[in-house]
């Protein structure tokens, strides 16, 4: 019988390849991203892909080879990438991987085991609980009661938050509770997957209602409560614990209190034959906190405090790919009940799972995700807690927070830069604005003209291969403005400083050449 192929066959010579590789793309690159826009990074990609006018498909009938596919391409990939861990790529959520986590990483490609049932999974079947059970602890849950998925990221963790407040309103409703449909109720400033959750699950008629913001990104509580009153059926919250933007963390204490008072509500059109009150809640409500960004602040002695009141959600969104320094997917989704996941239970599925293996003591995973095959992302996380525990982490937090409000001092030292927050956790929303009597500045400064400098400004640093610095719109007049999102533990001061005097510098020379004409930015 001939021997399986092992994983580490031949491996150590490409990881060796992909390492030189890597190191060489970054040095041709020479810079946080590549420069000259859209148009070079396609032109070398395709031709490192053997892509060209007469030749349009990369999959030709034989191939070139391991050796050249991996160093060729992992030299473009390199080249042609934004590099988080390059201090000024500062746009997104988007990390530096720490190198442990990567390693583990690679040890999940090379054994690839699926969740989907003990028999491709036996060790990180375990490892996935017990990874659950710690971030539960983290967030305050009683860790011998709280379930949890390891999931691919905020998006697919907040579905899980609302598709379990669905099943707990069916549950609520076939029982005593009440009658009428699900609302969800967000803030004007929770993530964009929360209404796509709502649509993908039918829970947006009643259409989701979009409670406004107070001038620092928070979820304005007077008017939630309002609008919970207003509302006599079921409801499911969603707070977010770091907005993407300003990474404001929504009052939780309080917004739990605000869904605990609706819970206990009478509903306004009992049915007649209704039982007399039985203890069991008259309206449901779920609260779902979405701590994709700010759950990393649960690591930090100084920051955790933020996330006050997290404990009392009925579930929760977690991140690690953001303020934890996994390589994505490392999406957290936990609930403090052990039980109640209908929607997710598989009826059966024999291939995967069967009653006496359970009962033999063979666990199974599949009931605990929507997805079948799935990757055990637990592991880098794993190793990352064994390596680094809390403090270690926190450290890191720590870190990325002294940088924000390092460049929240700057800006407001700087009088072509103004804030639209303040810092909360690593984040800065700023915008440049031209100083009175400087170069074009004679032109009026419309919000039309000054959403088109800080476009550019953002432009001018992508094109020229300089700096990735994010922008989005805020305020009122949902103006345009920058951001710089701080994950890069390894940057230091004079790194943020350096990037906000080239920001305000590229401004000034955008403002004198364009000396105030119309335009507008959409
Ligand atoms: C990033 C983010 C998400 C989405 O998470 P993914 O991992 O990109 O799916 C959701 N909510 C908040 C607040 C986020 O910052």
């Amino acid at each position: 019988m001939s021997e399986a192929p092992q994983p580490g066959r031949g491996l150590n010579e490409l990881v060796g390849l992909t390492l030189a590789a890597l190191a060489e793309g970054r040095r041709r690159r020479g810079g946080p991203l590549p420069a000259g826009g859209p148009v070079r990074v396609r032109a070398a990609i395709h031709a490192a892909l053997g892509v060209s006018p007469d030749r349009t498909s990369l999959l030709t009938r034989t191939g070139i080879g391991s050796t050249a596919a991996i160093t060729g391409l992992v030299e473009a990939l390199a080249a042609g990438s934004v590099d988080p861990a390059d201090p000024w790529c500062a746009a997104h959520l988007h990390c530096p991987p720490l190198p442990v986590a990567v390693a583990a990483d690679l040890a999940v490609s090379a054994l690839n085991p699926s969740l989907d049932s003990w028999d491709q999974a036996p060790a990180a079947t375990t490892i996935e609980t017990e990874v659950v059970a710690a971030l539960a602890a983290l967030a305050g849950f009683d860790p011998t009661r709280a379930t949890g998925t390891i999931t691919t990221g905020g998006t697919e963790s907040n579905l899980m938050g609302l598709l379990l407040a669905r099943d707990a309103a069916h549950a609520d409703a076939a029982g005593t509770g009440p009658s009428g449909r699900l609302r969800v109720f967000r803030s004007a400033a929770a993530h964009l997957s929360v209404d796509r959750a709502a649509a993908v699950l039918g829970l947006d008629d009643p259409p989701v209602a979009v409670i406004p913001t107070d001038g620092q990104d928070r979820m304005r509580l007077d008017l939630l409560r309002r609008a919970l009153a207003e509302h006599p059926g079921p409801a499911v919250v969603v707070a977010t614990a770091g907005t993407t933007d300003a990474g404001a963390v929504d009052p939780l204490r309080e917004i739990a209190a605000a869904v605990e008072e609706h819970r206990r509500r009478p509903p306004l059109r009992r049915p007649p034959a209704a039982p007399a009150a039985t203890g069991h809640p008259a309206s449901s409500g779920w609260l779902h906190v979405d701590a994709a960004y700010g759950g990393g602040a649960l690591f930090s002695d100084r920051l955790a405090a933020c996330l006050d009141g997290l404990a009392l959600a009925d579930s929760v969104s977690l991140d690690l790919h953001k303020l934890g320094w996994q390589p994505a997917p490392a999406g957290v989704f936990l609930t403090p009940r052990p039980d109640g996941w209908p929607s997710v239970r598989v009826a059966h599925a024999d291939y995967l799972r069967s009653e006496d293996d359970e009962a033999a003591g063979f666990p199974s995973l599949l009931d605990r995700s929507l997805r079948t095959t799935r990757r055990a992302d637990s592991f880098p996380i794993a190793v990352t807690l064994r390596a680094l525990g809390r403090a270690g982490l926190g450290a890191l937090v720590d870190a990325c927070h002294d940088l924000a409000r390092h460049a929240e001092r700057t800006v407001q030292a700087d009088p072509r830069l103004e804030s639209a927050f303040p810092v909360t956790l690593s984040t800065i929303v700023f915008r440049y604005r031209p100083r009175a009597g400087a170069a074009g500045s004679a032109a009026e400064c419309t919000t039309d003209r000054l959403n088109r400098l800080n476009a550019d400004i953002r432009r001018t640093l992508l094109l020229d291969g300089r700096a990735v610095v994010g922008r989005t719109r805020t305020g009122p007049d949902r103006a345009v403005h920058l951001k710089l999102t701080l994950l890069n533990h390894d940057a230091t001061h004079a790194d943020v400083d350096a990037l906000l005097r080239l920001v305000a510098e590229i401004g000034d020379e955008l403002a004198g050449e364009d000396g105030g004409g119309i335009g507008s930015v959409s």
